[in-house]
């Protein structure tokens, strides 16, 4: 892509509004512009980062055999008066009537949708286990949305929906999703602790709160430091034997690890030698939660056992906010230029600079580099435009692509470029050939 194409709306000024970084460098990224309180439009350098988590999630959720469908935003009253959340979930929620007069309202999550496309098609055991997801825009009218899309009222979520004969299958289905969530997150440059969370009124111990420590976080959390040496799963691992997946969830829960609500301070907290504790804040990227049959009884989703029985299913629900970890990646790798993207998510690959327009041999030579690096297969945005070195410097370290590729007239003739990486900021000068080799192994 060539910025002169490209619409890249840079902001030169911090922008007041901003309280903390991340909402900052988007806004002066130009990746997102508020229309209205906690709601964004994304422009192209934003929508391209949301796609490439998107995408991550989505590969994560297919290797553990969740099932992506699309439910609508816009839900009907009924369902919810049928699961008893209509007037529980409170102000929340947007409602909204149609033309002929019926409650309507937006969705803030999918549980009444996704348990009546259950009930109207699956009957027996031998269909489970089940976990349909979709990735889909929610609305929550959130008392103090703040932080930019960090708490925002529009937001995307990816809900995922587990459905199981019995307790047994259920936790089967849950650990896939925490297995899941581990590799997800890793592979977006994050370390994400799962934390014991509150399970209310239904109890249990099935439910996690995945976190990313950050000085910004919303949360106080508390965890041993082991936590962060345990071992993510590679992309070979079995989610279809059980045992594994519980081996491994075991591994995940095994130190301490809480939020604010489940802290112990003067139990186990205690106990973990001083050097060990680490008290900070966190983000919170994902929730995992199972909640039994809390809506297939109300709703009658039900199915037939082996034995010939109906039983009510075994509910779970996985959720992941897109959006939010567009921030909270920021918040976990930036520096005083600006963002320092991760390579799973970066919008592009490689940043190429003509430091001088209009000579033709920086020109010419520019342009090979570009069409060479493209056609290796690197996503690169070309800048091409006439502005000052300065400010053309200022923008691609704003930007936070993992490399930049810079060319001056006198690499130009010499068939030279300077390769810089964004993250460390060593620069070095090579040739073009040895720059794509060097480029070929980093990336
Ligand atoms: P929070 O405690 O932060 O309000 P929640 O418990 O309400 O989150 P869930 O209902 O579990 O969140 O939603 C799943 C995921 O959706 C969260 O882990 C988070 O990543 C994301 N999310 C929830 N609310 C928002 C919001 N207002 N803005 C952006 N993302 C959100
Ligand atoms: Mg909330």
């Amino acid at each position: 892509m060539r910025l002169s194409n490209y619409f890249l709306p840079i902001l030169k000024e911090n922008p007041k509004e901003a309280e903390i970084t991340s909402h900052r460098l988007m806004l002066r990224a130009g990746m997102i512009r508020q229309q209205a309180a906690g709601i964004y439009s994304w422009l192209p350098l934003g929508k391209k980062v949301l796609d490439k988590v998107c995408n991550i999630i989505r590969e994560e959720q297919n290797r553990a055999g969740a099932l992506e469908i699309w439910m609508p935003t816009i839900q009907p009253a009924d369902l919810w008066r049928e699961s008893g959340r209509y007037n529980d979930y409170g102000k929340e929620i947007l409602r909204v009537q149609d033309r002929q007069g019926r409650d309507m309202l937006y969705g803030p999550t999918n549980e009444e949708i996704v348990t009546d496309i259950f009930r109207c098609y699956v009957r027996s055991y031998r269909e489970l286990p089940l976990n349909l997801y979709h990735i889909q825009w929610k609305f929550r009218d959130e008392i103090r949305p703040r932080f930019g899309v960090m708490r925002s009222r529009e937001f995307l979520m990816k809900d995922a929906y587990s459905f199981d004969l019995d307790h047994e299958g259920a936790r089967a289905s849950y650990n896939r999703m925490f297995v899941a969530y581990l590799r997800t997150f890793t592979r977006m440059g994050l370390k994400a602790i799962p934390m014991r969370a509150d399970t209310g009124p239904i109890g249990g111990d099935l439910s996690h709160e995945f976190i990313i420590l950050a000085d910004k976080g919303e949360s106080d959390v508390f965890c041993d430091r082991k936590y962060l040496e345990i071992p993510v799963p590679g992309p070979n691992v079995d989610f279809s034997d059980d045992s594994a997946m519980a081996n491994i969830v075991r591994q995940w829960t095994m130190p301490y690890a809480a939020t604010e609500e489940m802290h112990d301070e003067n139990g186990i907290w205690a106990e973990i030698r001083q050097d060990n504790r680490f008290a900070t804040r966190g983000i919170e990227v994902g929730h995992i939660f199972h909640f039994g049959t809390k809506y297939s009884v109300p709703m009658g989703a039900a199915v037939m056992g082996p034995d010939g029985k109906e039983y009510p299913v075994f509910m779970g629900s996985y959720g992941i906010g897109p959006s939010r970890l567009v921030a909270a990646v920021i918040e976990a790798s930036h520096d005083e230029y600006g963002i320092v993207w991760p390579k799973g998510i970066a919008p592009f690959d490689i940043g190429i600079i003509n430091m001088k327009p209009g000579d033709t041999h920086c020109d010419s030579f520019s342009q090979m580099c570009y069409e060479q690096l493209q056609s290796a297969g690197f996503d690169c945005l070309f800048d091409d435009c006439q502005e000052q070195v300065g400010s053309k410097f200022a923008t691609m370290d704003l930007i936070g692509l993992p490399l930049q590729v810079i060319i001056g007239p006198r690499g130009a003739t010499a068939g030279e470029v300077e390769i810089k990486d964004r993250k460390s900021s060593v620069r070095k000068m090579m040739s073009f050939k040895a720059a794509i080799n060097h480029i070929t192994g980093v990336i």
